[in-house]
């Protein structure tokens, strides 16, 4: 049973949303593009294991998806969580194509394609931090009992996969997607005594659940780009042709030619998304959509459900938890 599902990640939306609005030509698009790709491709990587996860049966396994917990002052998240009566699984997802050359004496990841070479963080040692910090949440909420296993697994079937020095223990915590039902059933082998009864196996579901916390980045600081830099506007909801025209009061797509009445909705959304921003006043909406009429925009944000301060001077519309 999945009791968390797996979403778009938050800064794929930002990412997305703040290319949109960037000029063609502005420096940092080739920047913001690369980086884009790189956690499209981890997202579909991820979205990939899903076919292999749903063999496992539903009534003996509970997963949750991209779950991100804090133990003391740590925050840490986890692709994929398995829960097993008899065990909990932690699986890493590595979206990359190449050569994997797992090095363990420098504790990093070298993806080889022809020549060239290139370092990520070493993901057994990511994970193997994951479980001792899953162990510490466990023993806070009352569920020290119950072990833990993690997995690598590679979701690109052409990746070949290498270690250095080569250790059969540590090897055999990285697979292929394709042999995680396989890999699965071995550590039902493995882990023999029950250790969480329904009741218990629900409790810890929920409460993982509702202790999972969203981060998100204020990716316009990390780029070093300002509201001035975007273009202003709001996107046409069918082609997403950008920006859209206001006219007789409506909004208008000049490419598919369709008539919007709350296309500045999802607008509204992408400032909070780029901003990070608590709260939007009147004439930063305004500056925002390129709009010139304070009570056009007072409409908007009246009507758009988000609350407001008291204050009639200084209001602030406040961004929804
Ligand atoms: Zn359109």
């Amino acid at each position: 049973m999945i009791i968390k599902e797996r979403t778009k990640p938050v800064v794929l939306l930002q990412l997305e949303a703040l290319l949109r609005r960037l000029p063609g030509n502005h420096r940092k698009r080739p920047l913001i593009e690369a980086d884009l790709a790189r956690y499209a491709a981890g997202y579909s990587g991820e979205k990939s294991i899903d076919y292999h996860l749903s063999f496992l049966p539903e009534k003996e396994f509970t997963i949750l998806h991209d779950l991100r917990l804090s133990s003391g002052s740590h925050s840490f998240q986890m692709d994929t969580l398995i829960l097993h009566p008899n065990f909990i699984l932690i699986l890493e997802v590595k979206n990359i194509t190449g050569t994997l050359i797992f090095d363990q004496n420098f504790h990093q990841l070298i993806r080889k394609i022809g020549d060239k070479e290139e370092a990520f963080p070493d993901p057994l040692l990511q994970a193997s931090r994951h479980k001792k910090q899953l162990q510490q949440w466990l023993a806070a909420n009352r569920f020290e009992e119950i072990p833990i296993e993690y997995l690598i697994v590679v979701s690109s079937p052409a990746t070949i996969i290498k270690m250095i020095p080569f250790n059969q223990s540590l090897y055999k915590r990285i697979i292929h997607s394709n042999t995680i039902y396989d890999r699965v059933n071995e550590l039902i082998e493995k882990h023999k005594i029950l250790l969480l009864k329904p009741p218990g196996l629900k409790k810890l579901s929920r409460l993982l659940d509702k202790n999972h916390t969203v981060l998100t980045k204020p990716i316009m600081d990390q780029y070093g780009i300002l509201l001035t830099d975007l273009i202003p506007g709001t996107a046409c909801p069918k082609c997403l042709a950008f920006p859209m025209d206001r006219v007789q009061g409506h909004w208008f797509c000049k490419k598919c030619s369709i008539k919007s009445k709350n296309a500045h909705l999802s607008a509204l959304e992408e400032y909070f998304l780029l901003t990070n921003a608590p709260s939007i006043s009147n004439k930063e909406f305004r500056f925002f959509l390129n709009i010139s009429s304070t009570s056009i925009t007072t409409r908007f944000l009246l009507d758009s459900g988000l609350s407001h301060n008291s204050s009639r001077k200084n209001r602030v519309y406040l961004r929804k938890k």
